[in-house]
């Protein structure tokens, strides 16, 4: 019976990089996948979405060259050949994965595992013992009961392998997927609607990026209908139909729903072996132990935020606390959450409500405009920074809506986990003409000194 100091059944963000941690610290792994090492998120979500995402400012910028004059002719969508580019990205950073967890010395093993003890894991009728297991399989994409994924119906999975742009599309669900496939397909030339049941899309950012989204969303001609649930759907030979509770209906020739992820955690044993589960979710401390000796959960299978850097800090977390590092908790409020879409939206901390809810009228709030922000301008997009802090007190929140703000998150994080007062950042220096630019004015207007902003 092959065994190691640790067994990882799961090689997505969480599980891979817990391997690559262990090993790093000495330990000998066994990392098991049914499928490619990677997981969802190589595979069947974040790179190759935003692959998707960077051709669609390609056409968004051929599109609108004019206005820079700039003289191009936007001619069409090749979907061939952006699969190819897409694949491209994704085969090279697969192949680099693979020589990672090789030179490390990590065991892979491939096939389905199910845990037959609590320090076992059985794959293809071989035992693998570890003196410790972590339990990393990941999400899938859900549906509602009512709709079955076939044909004209499916989920990110399908919709990444399509071969051509539809023309109309409904996605239905309007969280950080839907609008990520929405912006997409707009800028590809499809006609988009996005149905939310819940009054607004992104309904777990700031209120204020949510409206911003819409507004710019309308702008881009993506259509709305939010605050009214989907009923049912139904499809032939010339599209597909969906109905709203309300009794309006849409035709499109594909839906996809993107109604979230629910826990791959069912029927792998977990439960046999008496791992506390709820609704599927496999339960954890805060230190990701469950409530069996020397079983931890990594990634999505846990409740919380279902983020690839969730995955990887989880991963490196385990394998530091196993090797009695006492790793670092962070509290899922201050992982960095961003929106891929046009415009970007990016966030970390508490939103203005959940901060007036703890702090009350301690809360103080500024909203520092990107119209004033000379790369913004450069770049024509409109948006924000909004900063949610405590009087005389930390940064707890900053929410960021536009072009590119997704990548001024690095900052926000810092900024949140470091408990900095306006006054801190506000003395340091941001590089001119940068977006980050806009990071640092926020702060002086925040700090009662404002440069290029009104107080
Ligand atoms: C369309 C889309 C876009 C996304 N974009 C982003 C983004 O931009 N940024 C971001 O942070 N997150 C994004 N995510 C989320 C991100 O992909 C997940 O949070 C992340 O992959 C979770 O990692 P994980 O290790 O928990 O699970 P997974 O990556 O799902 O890995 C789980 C692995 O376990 C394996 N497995 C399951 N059961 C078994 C078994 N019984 N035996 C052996 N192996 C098994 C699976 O094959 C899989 O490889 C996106 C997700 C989707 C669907």
């Amino acid at each position: 019976m092959p065994a190691a100091d640790l067994v990882i059944l799961g090689g997505g963000s969480g599980g891979y990089a817990c391997a690559l941690r262990a090993a790093e610290l000495g330990m000998s792994v066994i990392l098991i996948d049914k499928d490619k090492l990677g997981g969802t998120c190589l595979h069947r979500g974040c790179i190759p979405t935003k692959a998707l995402l960077h051709a669609a400012e390609v056409a968004d910028s051929a599109r609108e060259s004019d206005a820079f004059g700039v003289r191009a002719i936007f001619e069409g969508i090749d979907m061939p050949k952006v699969n190819e580019y897409r694949d491209g990205v994704v085969g090279r950073l697969y192949k680099g994965l693979q020589g990672l967890i090789k030179s490390r010395n990590v065991t892979f093993v491939e096939g389905a595992g199910r845990l037959v003890s609590p320090n076992t894991v059985e794959v293809n009728g071989e035992q693998y013992t570890g003196k410790n297991v972590v339990l990393a399989t990941g999400s899938y994409a859900r549906t509602l009961p009512s709709l079955e994924i076939s044909g004209r119906i499916m989920t990110s999975d399908e919709a990444l392998n399509l071969d051509y742009v539809p023309e109309r599309v409904i996605v239905l669900g309007g969280g950080v997927i839907g609008v990520e496939f929405a912006s997409v397909w707009r800028s590809f030339g499809a006609d988009v609607t996005i149905v939310e049941g819940l009054p607004r899309l992104i309904p777990n950012e700031d209120e204020a990026c949510s409206k911003a989204l819409e507004r710019a969303f309308r702008k881009r001609g993506i259509n709305l209908s939010t605050g009214i649930k989907f009923a049912s759907a139904t499809q032939d030979a010339a599209g597909v139909h969906a109905t709203l509770e309300d009794g309006t209906t849409l035709d499109a020739d594909l839906l996809l729903v993107a109604v979230g992820r629910g826990p791959n955690a069912v029927g792998m044993g977990f439960e046999e072996q008496g791992i506390a589960m709820e609704r599927g979710w496999v339960l954890v401390d805060e230190r990701l132990r469950t409530n069996v000796a020397g079983v931890y959960a990594a990634g999505d299978i846990t409740p919380g935020l279902q983020l690839a850097h969730r995955g990887f800090q989880h991963g490196i977390f385990i394998a530091e606390e196993i090797g009695g590092l006492n790793p670092l908790v962070i509290a899922d409020v201050n992982i960095p959450r961003v929106t891929y879409c046009e415009p970007e939206v990016a966030s970390v901390g508490l939103t203005e409500v959940e901060a007036r809810a703890k702090y009350g009228d301690q809360t103080k709030v500024y909203e520092y405009n990107l119209g004033g922000n000379g790369k913004s301008q450069i770049l024509g997009t409109a948006g924000f920074i909004k900063l949610v802090s405590v009087i005389d007190g930390p940064v707890v929140g900053v929410h960021l809506v536009g072009s590119r703000m997704g990548e001024q998150i690095g900052e926000a994080q810092l900024i949140v986990n470091w408990e900095a007062h306006p006054e801190d950042i506000a003395s340091l220096i941001h590089a001119h003409p940068t977006q980050n630019e806009a990071m640092g004015e926020a702060h002086l207007a925040l700090a009662g000194k404002p440069l290029h902003a009104h107080a």
